[in-house]
């Protein structure tokens, strides 16, 4: 578990955490909630692998946090990744970013095709990421050739949704304009909830989910965009509050060799070896609200556990990387 500290947004805002070294934050009690009944206050200490202070950098966290799981990915290791916070401590901050700021997963879809792709020709999208900033694993093995494939899954409310799913033009109700042409139907169409199903290896997936390949960051960046735009219209559309959701974006790598001549895959599903990171930006962590029904709380315990049980299983993870984020505030 590592620990990344944000930056206040106001530099006159009172801070609660105190980072005491680079494996241990102090929590301290704001003014106003100190005394209990005993006029005492208790101050915490917690440890992590690591604390990254406000200053680090993206690149710095992405060496240290997610690097090595795209290294382990590349040799066949399975990889999950979490964010995990109050709404507000960061969580797609560090997982998503912003132009010139991006996060992991940008992050992560680059070093893949660096470290894969070197017959790829080399453009780099937008200013997420700059030249600089090239990171590429180690010992990739060249006698094999490989193939990346991203799916994106929302889960809200107990139900899961496939974010890169393509809406089919509803016949049924076409639109036509004064000229009684029919026109596209671009009325919002609610998104289909999946299902998570067990296969025989006793892994967990969903039914039906969209998986594209890519051939590059920019085009792998490009339908993770796609996907968010379709997450916000939703949200929009049906007055969701967005916090509430958690999202898991997957990249699953597929790694085949080639015939002694160097020029043919071979097929056999024995020589094929399959990994998977999966990126989680998980919903806030805070209780919705004090007052909520009791039955929508279970939901929410539920919905944790839709996530926990999809990724875990899927994985077959040895250890998981879970990653904590703080607010400087309570
Ligand atoms: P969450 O996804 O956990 O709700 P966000 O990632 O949206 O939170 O962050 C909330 C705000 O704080 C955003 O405006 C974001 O840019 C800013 N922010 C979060 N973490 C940092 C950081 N480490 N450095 C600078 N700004 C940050
Ligand atoms: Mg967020």
């Amino acid at each position: 578990v590592y620990c990344r500290v944000r930056p206040l947004s106001f530099p006159d805002q009172e801070c609660c955490i105190e980072v005491i070294n680079n494996t241990t934050v102090q929590l301290h009690t704001p003014e106003g909630y100190r005394l209990n009944r005993n006029g005492d206050f208790k101050e915490t200490q917690y440890s992590f692998k690591q604390v990254f202070g406000t200053h680090t950098t993206q690149k710095e966290l992405f060496d240290v946090v997610a690097s090595p799981l795209v290294d382990d990915l590349i040799h066949g290791k399975n990889g999950l990744l979490f964010t995990y916070g109050v709404t507000g401590s960061g969580k797609t901050h560090t997982m998503t970013g912003s132009p010139g700021e991006g996060g992991l997963l940008p992050r992560c879809l680059d070093m893949i095709f660096n470290s894969i792709g070197s017959f790829q020709a080399k453009r780099y999208f937008a200013d997420m990421i700059n030249v600089q900033e090239f990171c590429k694993a180690e010992e990739v093995d060249e006698d094999s050739v490989y193939g990346v494939f991203v799916s994106y899954i929302e889960i809200y409310n107990n139900y899961i949704y496939d974010l890169l799913e393509e809406v089919p033009f509803d016949p049924i109700k076409p639109k036509w304009n004064s000229c009684s042409t029919p026109m596209r139907n671009t009325d919002f169409v609610p998104p289909q909830s999946k299902l998570l199903r067990e296969d025989k290896n006793h892994n967990m997936y969903v039914a039906g989910c969209t998986e594209v390949e890519v051939k590059s960051t920019e085009e792998a960046f490009e339908v993770f965009w796609r996907g968010q735009k379709k997450r916000r219209i939703a949200n929009t559309h049906l007055n969701r509050e967005s916090s509430r959701s958690h999202s898991v974006f997957n990249i699953k790598l597929v790694q085949a060799p080639l015939d002694a001549d160097g020029d043919t895959v071979l097929q056999e599903k024995e020589q094929i070896t399959i990994s998977q990171l999966s990126l989680v930006d998980l919903a806030g962590s805070e209780r919705t609200n004090r007052t909520r029904a009791e039955g929508n709380r279970l939901r929410e315990a539920g919905e944790q556990s839709i996530v926990l049980i999809y990724c875990y299983s899927f994985q077959k993870l040895v250890m998981p990387v879970y990653y904590v984020l703080f607010s400087g505030r309570f």
